[in-house]
Parts: C-alpha cells; sequence; structure tokens
C-alpha cells in the first residue's frame, strides 16, 4: 500500500519538474554564456547598448520583466544601463556591496552587475545589463496586448 502511495507521489512529481524547465525560453549558444554560465558580452557589442526607445525589458529565458526604458540612460560603458529596476524583478547578490552580481528574481538568469556610487544619476545606482539577458517589448505593443 504505502509503495503504491510513493510511486503515485512519484509519478505526480516528475512531470511537474519536466514542466518547470521547458517553460523557459530556448536559448541561443551567445544567450546560454550569459545567463546560464554568468558570461558578460563585448563592450559595445549589444544591441541595446545604443537604444532608448520607449517600452519594457523582459528577462531573454522566462519573459519576466525587468527594467523600463524610462529608467535607461547612456553610462557610455558599452552595456545597457537602469538606474531603476521592476520592483522585486531583480535579485542582487549582496546589497551592501558596491558591486554586486544581478540575476533574474523569476529564473535566476545572470543578468550583469549592480555598481553603486558612480554618481550617473540622482538613484546612484547602474544595473549593467548584458542585451543577450534582455528582450524589448515596445511600449505600443505592450498595450495592443492588455
Ligand atoms: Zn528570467
Amino acid at each position: 500500500m504505502q509503495k503504491r502511495v510513493i510511486s503515485l507521489l512519484v509519478l505526480l512529481v516528475i512531470p511537474f519538474t519536466c514542466n518547470k524547465q521547458s517553460k523557459y525560453n530556448a536559448l541561443t549558444e551567445d544567450e546560454h554564456y550569459i545567463l546560464i554560465e554568468k558570461g558578460t558580452e563585448k563592450r559595445y557589442s549589444g544591441k541595446y547598448d545604443n537604444f532608448y526607445e520607449d517600452g519594457a525589458y523582459i528577462c531573454k529565458q522566462c519573459d519576466s520583466p525587468l527594467f523600463l526604458s524610462n529608467a535607461k540612460f547612456n553610462s557610455k560603458s558599452g552595456w545597457p544601463s537602469f538606474d531603476e529596476m521592476i520592483e522585486g524583478r531583480v535579485k542582487i547578490k549582496d546589497s551592501t556591496k558596491v558591486y554586486s552580481e544581478i540575476t533574474c528574481v523569476n529564473c535566476e538568469g545572470h543578468l550583469g552587475h549592480l555598481k553603486k556610487g558612480e554618481k550617473f544619476t540622482e538613484k546612484n545606482k547602474r544595473y549593467c545589463v548584458n542585451s543577450l539577458a534582455l528582450k524589448f517589448i515596445p511600449k505600443a505593443q505592450k498595450n495592443a496586448n492588455q
């Protein structure tokens, strides 16, 4: 009887675990290098480095909203820079540090780093993010889906 309950539990748990993994988007080799292997794309190489359209940036791996275009600014660092995240969407590994890794709260994919104290904007924070970890959703398209 107990054995049967255990196999039933296994049958219920296995598909759930598999579904959990497959709900994420498939990544290219370069995206995998950033999001999973915690790599960094080449400076000035990312498609959102010099890009200032109105909309939202979502996680490439899980589509979770991360940043809004009104927080984006030109840091001339060679990577997309934001001075604020969408509240609670980005995990800061150690918020007491001046320089800390940032990941997606939802899928834990590596996004880049948070640097503090550079005085670029009033918030004095720079979320330095790899373009390869992001997908841009224009504002018009976002409204159309609502
Ligand atoms: Zn994610």
